[in-house]
């Protein structure tokens, strides 16, 4: 993967990476996840072909102790075969037209998988567009919730994690994050 651009935030890296999120070796990595953790399409369907099925195993094991995973919140499982020692399951909110509260769910689900990183005592971290591909999100609108996102997280003074990645799937999404950050 690489990286187009760095940015140093109160000794917090930010790199926007271009790339496939399933060759990331951060400490852990964010899905888009779906509420029920079934990985079909997507980056998830990417990560599970990669990481092999024990990532949906522990994800079933995750859903029928817990229940299903709220918009706006995270689940946790292992890497599998992947380089990453945890996945993060985000899970981002339908575009349903702007009034049905995407904006803070999208902005709670990036903030709550950096928050769950700082938890598990990780420095760094990849994350995909979440909510921009099946979800509709469009990434304009996207990429200015997730700046947001990561720099009120910033601004909480993590002691642990100081890499946070963007990995950005394709080249029309990368101008968007370029223009924001
Ligand atoms: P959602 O359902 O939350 O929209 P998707 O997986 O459909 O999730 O898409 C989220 C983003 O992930 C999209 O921008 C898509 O282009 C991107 N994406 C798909 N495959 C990968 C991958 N292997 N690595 C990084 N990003 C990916």
């Amino acid at each position: 993967n690489k990286i187009i651009k760095e940015i140093k935030v109160n000794n917090v890296e930010i790199k926007l990476v271009s790339g496939d999120i399933t060759i990331e070796e951060t400490d852990a990595i964010v899905n888009a996840a779906n509420s029920q953790l079934q990985h079909g399409g997507g980056v998830a369907g990417a990560i599970l072909r990669k990481g092999g099925p024990d990532i949906q195993k522990e994800s079933n094991e995750y859903i029928k102790k817990y229940g299903k995973v709220e918009t706006g919140n995270v689940a946790l499982t292992a890497g599998g075969k992947l380089k990453c020692k945890y996945i993060i399951h985000a899970v981002g909110p339908i575009w349903e037209g702007g009034n049905q509260q995407e904006e803070k769910l999208l902005y709670d689900a990036v903030f709550n998988s950096l928050k769950k990183a700082e938890e598990l005592k990780l420095n760094s971290l990849a994350l995909p567009a979440i909510s921009a591909g099946i979800y509709g999100y469009p990434i304009e609108k996207a990429v200015p919730v997730y700046k947001k996102a990561v720099s009120d997280f910033i601004n909480t003074n993590p002691q642990f994690l100081k890499e946070i990645r963007f990995v950005i799937y394709g080249k029309d999404h990368l101008d968007y994050f370029l223009k924001e950050f």
